[in-house]
């Protein structure tokens, strides 16, 4: 709260907080928060029942407390954005299209899928984080992917949030390029795959890019 407010005092206008929620279970307290001045939330959630969500937190009775934090948050009358983060793991994967409806429910200004986990296939995972991004697409809510090659996201590129953020830092260190990128439109933008995952898995599920349709004007957004 003191770090808060001490932000809004040096003129801050925009405070985002990185939490799992649980704490916004005690509605007096979120309504602490929002008034030091915050009304950015970025809330984590694994899963959706209390088996997969607690199994991952290795903390009994988080689920609950994070979901009553969710409707605390929804139920609250300000000007707020809330960003609901799904973290992808081999423990999650099959709930991933009930993680992202409970999201939905309450009132999620977005949703971010975020590969995590370097002993997760892509192969596996990729059809629910397909159904995933049209369920909330259909629910008209924003959807962002985080670790996911241009060339496995043909057609759905636009919800790549690198395009948006960048692939620096955290990328920089962690992923290269295969022997499949050489010959890819996107070879300066992008950073490769995972280098735990392709000693894993090799690189046979990605096919380099030979002319994507969105690469001129993504190109751009990294000028
Ligand atoms: S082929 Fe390589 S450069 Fe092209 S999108 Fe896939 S990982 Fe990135």
């Amino acid at each position: 709260m003191d770090i808060i407010q001490a932000a809004r005092g040096n003129g801050c206008r925009r405070i985002k907080l990185i939490t799992n929620g649980r704490a916004f279970s005690h509605a007096h307290y979120l309504q602490q928060v929002i008034n030091a001045g915050c009304s950015l939330f970025e809330i984590s959630l694994w899963g959706s029942n209390p088996n997969f969500h607690e199994y991952l937190s290795r903390t009994p009775g988080s689920f609950w407390e994070t979901v009553r934090g969710l409707e605390n948050l929804s139920g609250i009358p300000v000007d707020k954005f809330v960003c609901l983060r799904i973290p992808v793991c081999k423990e999650n994967f099959s709930d991933l299209e009930n993680i992202i409806v409970t999201a939905l429910n309450f009132g999620t200004n977005r949703i971010i899928l975020s590969m995590q986990d370097s002993t997760l296939s892509f192969q596996s995972a990729l059809p629910h984080i397909i159904n995933g991004i049209n369920i909330s697409i259909f629910n008209r809510v924003w959807i962002l992917t985080e670790g996911i090659p241009f060339c496995l996201m043909q057609g759905l590129e636009q919800h790549i949030s690198e395009i948006y953020s960048g692939w620096d830092t955290l990328y920089e260190r962690m992923y290269q390029q295969h022997k499949q990128c050489p010959e890819c439109v996107y070879k300066e933008l992008c950073p490769g795959t995972g280098v735990s995952y392709i000693k894993q898995f090799g690189d046979g599920e990605f096919s380099p890019v030979r002319a994507g349709k969105c690469f001129q004007d993504i190109k751009v957004l990294y000028a």
